[in-house]
């Protein structure tokens, strides 16, 4: 593909300004709980106390820095998910620097359901089913899919999920055959192996550091999101 740099001048430009709002909408939507087509006419609301936010209020990065992470209306605590998923929503800008092996469209959407399901996973140790669902139907409808990828690595996952649940979370299991839906065998390959290295390698400080603990859950759909980036961008 023949990306100029005026174009590249202008993707640019458009992904500062629009991928933190984009993180900022999907990360609102884990919230909700009953989706219906309402919620896309609603505006923006305190967390707290449900006051409509001004318009200085829901500019991404900048209202956290403005209103030193506490909500205008109510003096309470903004919730730092927001400001580090805004922040690290930014990253998207590498793949324009250095143009990935898949289709553009596809690697930014792969990108921002990963970004935004690992905050959450950081957040919460959960994963929203509405915000799958909705990336899934997306995703049906603006790519090509792949069967036998699916196939192969769903059906191994589900049977490793059997034995192991303890190990590994069902939300994992979804992200990894999502992943495999849009993307080649050998793509997805890396990125497992690339994740539990880098999962393993994290598992490894915490015990060499002393702060590992027998109970201790760590969330692997960040790792997903590193290996992701980290494959799309070497591959
Ligand atoms: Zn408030």
């Amino acid at each position: 593909m023949c990306y100029n740099n005026v174009q590249r001048r202008r993707s640019t430009i458009v992904l500062i300004f629009c991928a933190p709002i984009l993180f900022s909408f999907l990360f609102q939507f884990t919230t909700v709980k009953r989706l219906n087509f309402s919620y896309l006419t609603q505006r923006s609301t305190c967390d707290y106390c449900e006051r409509q936010l001004m318009f200085y209020e829901i500019i991404p990065i900048f209202s956290f820095l403005y209103l030193k992470g506490k909500t205008h209306c109510c003096n309470r605590k903004l919730s730092l998910a927001y400001f580090c998923g805004e922040c690290a929503s930014l990253l998207s800008l590498l793949f324009l620097f250095k143009l990935p092996s898949l289709d553009l469209t596809l690697t930014l959407f792969i990108f921002f359901l990963l970004l935004t399901a690992s905050i959450e996973d950081l957040k919460s140790l959960e994963i929203s089913l509405s915000l799958i669902i909705v990336f899934l139907l997306a995703g049906i409808y603006l790519f090509e899919i792949n069967l036998r990828s699916f196939l192969i690595v769903t059906i191994p996952l589900n049977c490793i999920y059997l034995f192991f649940h303890k190990v590994i979370g069902y939300g994992d299991i979804l992200i990894f055959s999502f992943l495999s839906l849009f993307l080649s065998l050998n793509y997805v390959y890396h990125i497992i192996l690339c994740t539990f290295l880098l999962a393993g390698a994290y598992s490894f400080s915490l015990v060499l550091l002393k702060f590992y603990r027998p109970h201790l859950r760590i969330p692997l759909i960040p790792f997903i999101f590193l290996a992701f980036i980290l494959v799309t961008y070497i591959m």
